[in-house]
């Protein structure tokens, strides 16, 4: 369960988020607060966003070739 660090809210499914390197950790930071992360001086991890899956669980693709 993804929970931005910043607003200490429980992401929806389908909401985006970043990781950001901030006080020293790698921190989850929904897209709402990215300004503000970025204002106290955290770094950006990543340059992708991550959606929250609907079932919370990261699912195992199974292939079939
Ligand atoms: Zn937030």
């Amino acid at each position: 369960m993804a929970m931005c660090q910043v607003c200490r809210r429980t992401l929806l499914a389908g909401e985006r988020y970043r990781m950001w390197h901030w006080e020293r950790r790698d921190q989850t930071i929904c897209v709402v607060c990215e300004p503000l992360a970025e204002e106290a001086g955290a770094v950006r991890v990543v340059d992708a966003y991550e959606s929250v899956r609907a079932t919370g669980l990261t699912q195992t693709v199974r292939r079939v070739a």
